[in-house]
């Protein structure tokens, strides 16, 4: 963590900055190693501070040993007793996570010049160390795994809510200490809503099933979508999947140090563009994760200017969706490598057909 503040402590210098108020749940966590649901870091050249309540003090001591610990009863109190003794210069909150309320309460605690920041800390986190890296591979691991047993008793009549609650027994009993996010599992027509909500819709004969879902392990994140068949597929269904497939292995294929977000999604939209379906993926290729499941950087996407590095993690998902019909999506996580990307998630991705 003190290698963490470093860094921090550099860009903040670079930037001209006093310091920083962190107040985003995974920034705090990332930066301090506490993990309570209550507390704000105050970083500055000299200090590393980290406010919590009563709740969380004993907590706090002992997973971040490389800040101080003051307990307070208010906050806005607190931070401004603290930032009476902080150089002059602009200090900076997370634009994205303070609310204009928040704000309020922040410019009548303390009279320093608050500055806005975006992704200073986010920046950061999305080039993975080596050990956040093992852990977001277990959280992939024990996904990987349930994908597996759930594939294995997936059968007409089921509906979609009790595959999302195997999806979740299973990975809360093999070790995962909550879900990334609510599973999704769309059958036949849903799986044309990207984010369609498990239903009481049993699964029929026929039709595509879409599982996308992932747990946490450690506070890391795991994310993976597969779309399986009930039945035999019709020669469309063959099509439309190896279409996705071929655009998901082009994505990955362009993954590398040095290439935009917006490259690599440019070439997996290419090839669904190309088979007259552009307008069926109407999301973008792929998200960071880490401590959240959705992380901003990178992004691949139309709009993304963000630079691979080696070390940062990206999902890479494309899909097709077609109202009335169903959809298609492919999801596994990759990291970026020195000359090019390896894949973290292992299961199979050739067309599963289970037996009706
Ligand atoms: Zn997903
Ligand atoms: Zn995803």
């Amino acid at each position: 963590m003190q290698a963490r503040v470093d860094k921090l402590r550099a860009a903040l210098k670079e930037a001209g900055l006093e310091g920083l108020l962190v107040t985003s749940p995974g920034n705090r966590r990332y930066l301090s190693g506490f993990t309570g649901s209550a507390g704000a870091l105050l970083i500055t050249a000299g200090e590393a501070l980290l406010f919590t309540d009563f709740r969380y003090v004993e907590q706090a001591g002992r997973q971040a040993p490389a800040f101080t610990v003051v307990q307070y009863d208010d906050l806005y109190a607190a931070l401004g007793e603290r930032l009476r003794t902080v150089g002059t210069g602009p200090v900076a909150f997370e634009a994205e996570h303070v609310t204009v309320a928040q704000m309020d309460k922040l410019r009548e605690a303390a009279g320093v010049r608050w500055e806005p920041v975006r992704g200073i800390v986010e920046k950061l986190r999305a080039v993975k160390e080596p050990e956040e890296l093992e852990l977001i591979q277990k959280a992939i691991d024990i996904a990987d795994r349930c994908f597996d047993h759930v594939v294995s008793h997936l059968r007409p009549g089921v509906t979609e809510r009790e595959v999302a609650w195997w999806i979740e027994a299973f990975m809360r009993e093999h070790g995962a200490e909550s879900l990334a996010f609510p599973p999704i599992v769309a059958s036949g027509p849903n799986g044309a809503m990207p984010h369609a909500r498990p239903s009481e819709r049993p699964l029929a004969a026929g039709e595509f099933v879409t599982l996308d879902f992932g747990c946490v392990w450690q506070g890391y994140c795991s994310d993976m979508t597969r779309t399986v068949f009930l039945g035999n597929p019709a020669q469309r269904d063959r099509e439309l999947y190896e279409l996705v497939l071929t655009a998901q292995q082009a994505g990955i294929s362009a993954v590398r140090p040095g290439r935009t977000g917006r490259e690599v999604d440019a070439e997996a939209r290419r090839v669904i563009a190309e088979a007259g379906y552009g307008d069926a993926f109407g999301h973008g290729l792929g998200h960071g994760i880490g401590l959240e499941v959705h992380e901003e950087i990178p992004r691949l996407s139309a709009r993304s200017e963000t630079v691979l590095e080696p070390g940062m993690v990206t999902s890479v998902e494309p899909g097709v969706y077609l109202p009335g019909f169903g959809g298609v999506r492919i999801e596994d996580l990759v990291t970026v490598t020195e000359d090019g990307c390896r894949v973290l998630t292992k299961s199979p991705k050739e067309l599963l057909c289970l037996p009706v």
